[in-house]
């Protein structure tokens, strides 16, 4: 039977199929998993956003939608209500510590987003809130097995052994990471709120480049000026996050690219067949070019090579 493409299909939350069951009961799951995609309230660890947020969640998705659909997938609008900023005061010292390192997650179960209170400034918020949205936007399937069902794709990702572990996390998080590059330098200077840090950021980065040509700053995401002790002005650049994941998917593109340079006129056109995989759902296309350049069995070992195994407590 001929597949259903992401773009044909209706979709109504982060959900985009249930494998395993048959089409009325796959639509009767879908519209609980709806009601909780629309019920969204407002949690004992969370604050209310300021005017500021909200106007930049309405423009980030607006431009959300239109990125999403360029890569074949079926984007799902979402409204300030799904993002849900976590409250400083309010978290407890356990909750803080188990999430220092995290900028925010998404959840399937309750179809939503939560976004960490660390960094303080709107464009690093920003960036984790893009971060975020492509998740949710991502083919994420679940699999009904025994009485419930459970997570069987979320973007790149496939999840194993009861959900304890999971395939080609990191090729995930590669692609999403760089796509909130792309997105960010694409759409960000367009945002009524994020302007002025954006133009901040561009003029920082040249007045650097002046003293240092040779250093490439492409990987640049947020820039300030810092006043020192001696009261001396410095520039703090910081990267774009998860530098290691977008190496792997940079090195494992450019792999491809040098090998099939007949077919592709460009490192982006590889790249755009992985992120094409994490909205449709659709494996084949990568799968067949992956073997055909490193020879069969290698989208297997990447799958291996790329595996998150979660402790029990993380479950
Ligand atoms: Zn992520």
């Amino acid at each position: 039977m001929e597949k259903i493409t992401n773009t044909q299909k209706k979709r109504e939350s982060a959900i985009t199929e249930i494998v395993g069951v048959s089409a009325e009961i796959e639509h009767e799951l879908l519209e609980n998993i709806k009601r909780i995609f629309d019920a969204q309230p407002l949690y004992k660890y969370e604050r209310p956003k300021t005017s500021e947020e909200k106007l930049l969640i309405a423009d980030l998705n607006g431009r959300m939608q239109e990125f999403v659909r360029r890569f074949g997938g079926s984007p799902i609008s979402l409204i300030s209500d799904h993002i849900h900023f976590f409250d400083e005061e309010k978290m407890t010292l356990e909750i803080k510590e188990k999430l220092k390192d995290s900028g925010g997650f998404f959840s399937n179960d309750s179809q939503e987003i939560w976004i960490l209170p660390w960094p303080k400034n709107l464009l690093r918020r920003a960036q984790n809130i893009a971060h975020e949205m492509i998740h949710f936007n991502s083919w994420n399937s679940y699999i009904k097995s025994l009485d419930k069902a459970t997570v069987k794709t979320g973007g790149f990702t496939v999840s194993i052994k009861g959900n304890k572990e999971r395939i080609f996390e990191t090729v995930d998080e590669g692609i999403v990471a760089t796509l909130v590059k792309l997105f960010d330098q694409e759409f960000f200077r367009d945002i009524s709120v994020l302007k002025s840090q954006v133009q901040e950021r561009q003029d920082i980065i040249e007045a650097v480049k002046q003293q240092n040509p040779e250093t490439d700053y492409s990987d640049v995401g947020y820039a300030q000026i810092k006043r020192l002790e001696s009261g001396e002005d410095e520039a703090d650049l910081q990267w774009y996050p998860q530098s290691d994941d977008r190496k792997y998917i940079s090195i494992l593109v450019e792999e491809i690219y040098e090998k099939n340079k007949l077919q592709f006129s460009s490192p982006r056109e590889v790249f755009d067949i992985f992120a094409r995989t994490i909205f449709t759902g659709d494996f084949k296309p990568v799968a067949q070019l992956i073997e055909k350049t490193f020879g069969s069995g290698a989208f297997k070992r990447i799958a291996e090579e790329t595996k998150k195994v979660f402790k029990t407590s993380e479950i």
